[in-house]
């Protein structure tokens, strides 16, 4: 009997069903057709190339620029009893050998290798000499030269298709944007290939964007409450925030470390190398930490100051959750974050254009935070995605009270009309809440109208107001004038009483945090099904050791959460759990039925 694609998805990786396209591209690559496959991060992509490798004759070639994963990704597979080995510098010359002779004898399904090493004449004699079953190019949009992961090597990969014109190609990426599509055909020479384009929504992460105060113990408040011991990204601006933060951080005895550009680069790779393969790591990054991260069980992604754009915003929360279980997404921001990313953007060099270009990202991040409807909804419309509200982001959890804030926003704007629209939003507060500061008095700003008209609110309401006057428009700040409040030309319909204006309704910080809370394990229903799968993650630690792997290498969260409910007795009861296929069944069935018992 020869094996269908469905019957190895069960057998070896243990899933009972395909997921989206998976089907049909694996079905088009058994086939021999070429592909290329844009679809998100954690949609399982990595099965289209792995399965018609495994189905077809001979080896698939898999390019990948991400060196330092390789190694996992191959112990990955091997646990799953499928031959795979990789080729790059991280091999000695021995160690590259015996690879190369497993690849002549044709020993092997799967053979990872690093752009600049495939390029070799000598790899690519190799190959040649070898039956091949298709060419993998994962992180496709390498070969974009606009895109921020460009690899040069990334272009001459058209030289595949030349040589090895007869051998199916599939380009795999998660960046689905028109323009990179169109590099990525032209560059490889894709053309003929066939298009599979999924919808980039994640609905297993949920957003949540909260007020900042104090943002580091509101981050501690976070994580305590929903992802105490779980891994997590915490992303800050600048470098020394990162230190700082993780400092903070361990000193509550969370296991956190930094990552940013100015670190060295053992340093930086031995905190990547914590977080991936220990269990409950938490990293506190720059930017400059995303590629080359690979953990499916990263249960939330923090943000603690603002994004530059939904882009950016987007692909960095996406690292949270590719396994499929919830997630969270998590941003707080305040006004201070908008003053200081239009000051950077202001005093950057690029040109007119280019900056007006960044304002209006930055402006589309700044709409999404303000927004009282769906966040979900928000996002996919900026990429081009329709939707329906997704009753999983914090606004459709606890939809904000809106009122009618034209009479504040009314007074906010007079007053800053009336100051002279030269003063930064410290001060417009000063004067509207009716605080007589040396400022205030040296400018007479005492004797204005708007003198203490607002000080029925708080100083964190009108900071929320000022926003909100910012996302909709009728305000900027401007950094030719030192961060002076500034109306725009919309402003004036709402002087004039002409347009109504609806604002949130405005609640503090910790308030709106509490209602929103979730509990880590909340699919595991009793506290005995909790204890279990504590332990349970205590024996696949011992586990992961033990074979020198990651943790979710031997089995992921969502399998262990499966069985502590489950409470499987048998080995065909275990056997049905997701994720548990014959190999692992075989290695750890005894062991697991045991602790259950
Ligand atoms: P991508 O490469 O698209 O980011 P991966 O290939 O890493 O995603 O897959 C993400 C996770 O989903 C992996 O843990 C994988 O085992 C799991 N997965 C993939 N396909 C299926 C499926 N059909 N059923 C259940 N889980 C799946
Ligand atoms: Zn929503």
């Amino acid at each position: 009997m020869t094996a269908t694609a469905l019957s190895l998805l069960n057998s070896v990786f243990g899933y009972p069903a395909f997921r989206g396209q998976q089907a049909e591209v694996i079905a088009h690559c058994v086939g021999g057709g070429d592909a290329l496959m844009l679809s998100p991060t954690g949609s399982g992509k990595s099965l289209c190339y792995q399965l018609p490798a495994m189905l077809r004759d001979g080896v698939g070639v898999v390019v990948s620029p991400l060196i330092a994963l390789m190694q996992d990704q191959v112990a990955a597979l091997a646990e799953l009893g499928i031959k795979a080995a990789f080729l790059n510098s991280t091999l000695s010359a021995s160690e590259a050998g015996a690879v190369e002779r497993q690849v002549r004898n044709g020993e092997l399904d799967l053979l990872y290798v690093a752009p600049e090493r495939l390029l070799t004449e000598r790899c690519l004699q190799l190959l040649a000499s070898a039956k091949l079953a298709l060419f993998a190019i994962d992180e496709a949009h390498c070969v974009s030269q606009w895109g921020h992961d460009f690899r040069p090597e990334y272009i001459q990969l058209s030289v595949l298709h030349e040589r090895f014109p007869d051998v199916p190609r599939i380009a795999l990426t998660a960046t689905a944007d028109r323009l990179t599509r169109a590099e990525i055909i032209a560059r490889l020479q894709l053309e003929q290939a066939r298009v599979f384009v999924s919808s980039i929504d994640r609905p297993n992460i949920r957003y949540r964007v909260v007020e900042k105060g104090n943002a580091r113990k509101q981050l501690l408040g976070f994580i305590r409450a929903e992802h105490e011991g779980a891994a997590g990204i915490v992303y800050c601006l600048s470098r020394k925030k990162v230190e700082e933060t993780a400092e903070f951080l361990r000193d509550e005895g969370i296991a956190a470390y930094a990552y940013h550009a100015g670190m060295s680069a053992e340093a930086r790779a031995k905190h990547q190398r914590r977080f991936q393969r220990e269990d409950g790591v938490v990293i506190v990054a720059t930017i400059a930490f995303g590629m080359g991260i690979d953990k499916p069980d990263v249960r939330f992604v923090a943000h603690l100051d603002l994004p530059k754009s939904i882009e950016g915003y987007y692909q960095e929360t996406g690292r949270a959750g590719r396994d499929g279980q919830p997630a969270d997404a998590w941003l707080a921001y305040g006004l201070q974050d908008v003053v200081q990313l239009r000051r950077m953007i202001d005093q950057s060099d690029g040109g007119e254009e280019y900056r007006k270009v960044q304002v209006s990202k930055l402006d589309a991040m700044l709409g999404l935070c303000e927004a009282s409807d769906c966040r979900r909804v928000r996002m996919l419309a900026y990429f081009g995605e329709a939707s329906t509200p997704c009753g999983n982001c914090d606004t459709c959890l606890t939809p904000p009270q809106t009122m009618d804030g034209t009479i504040p926003m009314q007074q906010l704007l007079s007053c800053i009309v009336r100051t002279g629209q030269r003063f930064g939003a410290v001060h417009v507060m000063d004067v509207l809440t009716g605080h007589d500061t040396d400022k205030v008095l040296h400018w007479r700003h005492h004797d204005l109208r708007t003198f203490g008209i607002g000080k029925d609110r708080s100083v964190p309401e009108w900071r929320a107001i000022i926003r909100q006057g910012i996302a909709l428009g009728l305000l900027v700040v401007d950094h030719d004038a030192y961060g002076a409040l500034k109306l725009t030309p919309a402003a004036r319909a709402v002087l004039k009483g002409e347009q109504r204006v609806p604002l949130r309704e405005y609640h503090k910080a910790e308030k709106a945090t509490r209602t929103t809370r979730r509990a880590s394990s909340d699919e595991l229903v009793a506290g005995d099904d909790v204890a279990l799968f504590e332990r349970l993650r205590e024996w696949r630690k011992r586990a992961a050791a033990d074979h020198g792997v990651p943790a979710y290498v031997i089995f992921h969260d969502a399998s262990l959460k499966e069985i502590a409910r489950r409470r499987p007795e048998t080995l065909a009861a275990l056997r049905e759990v997701p994720g548990v296929g014959e190999r692992k069944l075989e290695a750890y069935g005894r062991e697991i039925i045991a602790l259950v018992e």
